[in-house]
């Protein structure tokens, strides 16, 4: 066998154990409105929460930055390819979330492994969530700093491993939302850790940013961090703008010196091209939408509460999710493909997640919910999944 024999046996066996992943070619803007294969589906899969990467104004404010910024930005930030209208968005990012300096990044996947490095290196210790996002992962590998991961959301398991480590910088990394669970990390709680055993506190908001907290300023915001103690510093909090702000790229903010850190030493915004400014104008106007968007919020609550009201989960058992991500454990890989299978059969697209993003046997239908969503599109999705729980 050569290397490219290799590869297909291994491809083989993806397909053997129902791990192949496809794309499909959605003819139609984001949206719950999706037409593939010109087919139309019921769409329960993005993470477009407040249903603005289909906005109207959004995509206005995108022409317009086009025309008056052009396409590119030409450079990295600290060479050339930094803008006035990025900056604006930096100082709306910092003041929205209440923390002294904001940085934008083109992704969320580059804030997260290249800011964990600059925090962590050599000799020192990071602390993470078992069920952190993979970009959090990643850039745990990448800092070469000690690796301690602890068991989803425990507290006192985290405690013992602080206690024990001696490492001259600590650095206490997790997702805000679990972005296959819904769950919510318990902030206040390791924000008090990271004070008494002096490390970092990097809180990834990605799937909160926008939904949760006043004027969905993010779940931090929820939990009345940083607060007003002399231990703000201490909490780098990272946003996505891909998600409920419906564009692209995130943002890390936190305290003046620890940001200039950030933009000084973190690899993934030195060496790569600066966003395109005309997403900052886009994004803007974004900002402005999720600051007024309680009725858009509401909207969301009440699609949630008709979706736990209505699954009758017989053999399948939701998470106890209160955010817009709402999973379905079904257990085994190839049942769960199945349902998502029969699903798309009538017309509903809900993606089924499977082991390696999930844990092994805990394969499920990851629903998530959005503004643009119709209560009549989760009475349709509800009903055929119970009908499924007892025919398949
Ligand atoms: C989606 C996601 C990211 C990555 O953000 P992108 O902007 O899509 O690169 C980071 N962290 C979490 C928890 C996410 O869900």
């Amino acid at each position: 066998m050569n290397r490219l024999d290799t590869l297909r046996a291994a491809l083989a066996a993806l397909d053997r154990n129902h791990l192949r992943r496809i794309r499909r070619d959605n003819e139609r803007p984001c949206s719950p409105r999706a037409l593939i294969d010109g087919k139309a589906y019921i769409a329960f899969c993005s993470n477009d929460y407040l249903g603005l990467a289909g906005d109207p104004g959004l995509a206005d404010a995108l022409a317009e930055g086009a025309r008056r910024w052009g396409a590119g930005a030409g450079a990295s930030h600290l060479v050339s390819g930094h803008y006035t209208v990025q900056h604006h968005l930096e100082r709306r990012l910092a003041a929205f979330t209440g923390r002294e300096r904001a940085l934008v990044f083109p992704a969320g996947f580059m804030a997260n492994c290249g800011i964990v490095p600059a925090l962590a290196g050599r000799g020192d210790a990071i602390f993470a969530d078992r069920l952190n996002h993979a970009s959090l992962i990643d850039g745990m590998l990448l800092s070469r700093a000690r690796a301690h991961r602890y068991p989803h959301l425990d507290l006192a398991a985290l405690e013992r491993l602080l206690a024990a480590s001696d490492a001259p910088a600590k650095l206490i990394v997790s997702d805000a939302v679990f972005s296959m669970d819904g769950d919510v990390a318990p902030l206040r709680e390791l924000m008090a850790l990271a004070a008494r055993f002096d490390a970092w506190l990097l809180i990834d908001d990605a799937h909160g940013f926008g939904v949760l907290g006043p004027q969905g300023r993010g779940t931090l915001a929820e939990a009345g961090l940083p607060g007003d103690d002399a231990e703000g510093w201490r909490l780098i909090q990272v946003g996505t703008l891909s998600k409920a702000a419906g564009v692209a790229g995130a943002f890390v903010a936190g305290a003046e010196e620890v940001i200039e850190w950030l933009m000084q030493k973190t690899r993934t915004y030195i060496f790569t091209t600066g966003s395109p400014p005309a997403l900052a104008q886009a994004l803007l106007a974004s900002i402005d939408l999720i600051e007024d968007g309680d009725a858009r919020r509401a909207r969301l609550a009440a699609l949630i509460a008709r979706l736990a009201a209505g699954l009758a989960q017989k053999r399948w058992k939701r998470l106890p999710s209160r955010t817009p991500i709402q999973p379905l454990v079904v257990g085994d890989n190839a049942a769960a493909m199945a349902l998502a299978a029969a699903l798309m059969d009538e017309g509903l697209w809900v993606p089924a997640i499977r082991p390696p993003t999930v844990p092994e046997g805990s394969a499920r239908l990851r629903i998530s919910l959005s503004a643009a969503h119709a209560l009549d599109d989760v009475d349709r999705l509800v009903a055929a999944i119970n009908r499924l729980e007892d025919r398949l």
